[in-house]
């Protein structure tokens, strides 16, 4: 237990450092926003949040859980053990120059970043860096824990982190995400979804020589959509099911010995998800038994719906509020304004206040990986300013804003809050044990039943020939200089 004055001088130290770090901070969000990293591909990224965090004193595995992009960065000892991660990567198609209100990519149908993710690690890395600062300074006991977590736009690597026991002796996880208010939530926010590609195998020949001796999966495939499309009727309301044909052939002359199409299922909750996927799975082997060609089935993510805890969003929510909003210029609220127009959003500005903490929210029907490690442990969610609010995620115009000064004063006070509540959970252990009793009252009978198969191995090579098309294009546009702390 820490005396009330000794929490505010602590809590003041760790802000000064962030406040001091203003220009780096920026630095380091702009250089990942120009990385433009996909999912699984995020070598740049990864490297150099990695490099920062052990620059200042953490000490970093590179590579957990089979995954070449992701990281723990460990500072302290003993308890309690706090947590703290977030995604750095972006996705196809979003290359979108930042400080222009109109649609104007950096490079031609690249990858990028389109909704902060970059602002997301900047923080994650700023707000650690403070907090550990000051643990280091005022012999301040128990640990923190960095993950950076790869492929979060195809919902992938947190389950895995999960399985591998990365959190059993973790006390409280913070998830940190860019938005256009500075916020916190708790409740059920996200669904729970599956994908997994379903590849078809047939035989191959000439289209119009002898069709007849061919094994169309491509067929296959298309009676899988009908299939999926009849069975719509008859899913629950909120349930999703939505997908992609990643590969349906060659040329139309040769039969498709082999076609794959992609598919998400989304519900509520964990089991409606799975329930949903092998309904998905019955269809697949309908749709093989009627060309004649076999089916095999790949998961590529599997993730619990997020839930945030109510005793962690109050501890974050009073940060926040010591924060405050940043206080944003005229020529930024104008530009957040003629981006709003050029994005086709409600033209408001930035947002001035700071959102109060109400009840358990509503769930929305997005998914995030960080899910599983919410039924595992209480799991906190700091919202920060980064973005033009009502700007849609994965839209050029949310890409346009991201390193510019609105961006920069976001990543500092998401830093800031995050570095607070770190420190209130190790100082506290009030908050700790409200956190926990709250959370043993949400999760109720829920038993945590990981969706991912035990033998799924991260898919290291998704993304990878669209980033090595790319990067060679991106590369000029890095940023020169290197952020570092002081
Ligand atoms: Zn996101």
């Amino acid at each position: 237990m820490t005396s009330a004055s000794d929490a505010a001088t602590i809590k003041t130290f760790a802000l000064d450092v962030a406040e001091a770090n203003r220009a780096e901070i920026a630095k380091l969000s702009d250089a990942l926003f120009y990385f433009g990293e996909l999912g699984m591909q995020e070598h740049e990224s990864a490297a150099l949040l990695a490099d920062m965090l052990a620059e200042n004193g953490f000490s970093v595995e590179r590579g957990i859980s089979g995954f070449p992009t992701a990281f723990c960065a460990t500072a302290g000892s003993g308890g309690p053990v706090i947590a703290v991660h977030t995604e750095y990567d972006a996705n196809p198609n979003n290359s979108q120059a930042s400080g222009v209100a109109e649609q104007k990519p950096i490079v031609q149908d690249a990858p990028g970043h389109c909704e902060g993710h970059n602002c997301n690690a900047a923080v994650m890395v700023a707000g650690a860096i403070a907090a550990k600062r000051a643990m280091d300074k005022f012999g301040i006991k128990g640990t923190l824990k960095i993950f950076g977590a790869p492929g979060e736009e195809q919902l992938i690597s947190r389950p895995y982190f999960v399985r591998d026991g990365l959190f059993a002796d973790v006390d409280a996880a913070l998830h940190v995400h860019v938005s256009g208010a500075f916020d916190t939530i708790h409740g059920l926010t996200h669904f729970a979804a599956v994908s997994a590609y379903f590849t078809f195998h047939g035989e191959t020949s000439h289209a119009s020589v002898t069709p007849w001796k061919a094994r169309d999966a491509l067929d296959a495939v298309v009676l899988m959509d009908m299939g999926v499309a009849q069975m719509r009727e008859h899913m629950e309301t909120d349930m999703r099911a939505h997908r992609v044909i990643t590969h349906g052939g060659d040329q139309p002359n040769v039969i498709p010995a082999k076609a794959t199409v992609w598919w998400t299922f989304r519900g509520p909750t964990a089991e409606g998800a799975r329930a949903l996927f092998e309904r998905g799975r019955r269809i697949a082997e309908g749709a093989a038994m009627m060309t004649d060609t076999t089916v095999t089935v790949e998961v590529m993510s599997a993730v619990w719906p997020v839930r945030t805890n109510q005793g962690l969003a109050e501890v974050v929510q009073r940060n926040i509020e010591l924060v405050g909003m940043p206080a944003w210029t005229e020529d930024e609220d104008a530009f957040a304004r003629k981006l709003q127009a050029a994005a086709k959003a409600g033209v408001t500005g930035l947002t001035r206040k700071i959102t109060p903490l109400t009840g358990p929210t509503r769930q929305r029907s997005p998914s995030n990986d960080c899910g599983d490690v919410s039924w595992v442990v209480p799991m906190g969610r700091i919202g920060f300013p980064s973005n033009v609010p009502g700007v849609a995620f994965h839209h050029w115009g949310a890409g346009a804003a991201l390193a510019t000064s609105i961006a920069h004063k976001g990543c500092v006070a998401g830093a800031k809050a995050l570095a607070g509540t770190v420190l209130d959970l190790l100082t506290e252990p009030a908050h700790l044990a409200r956190a926990k009793a709250t959370f043993a009252t949400e999760i109720g009978e829920t038993k945590y039943r990981p969706l991912l198969p035990p033998d799924q191995k991260p898919p290291i090579a998704l993304n990878r020939e669209l980033m090595e098309q790319f990067r060679p294009l991106m590369r000029p546009h890095y940023r020169k200089e290197r952020p570092r702390f002081v």
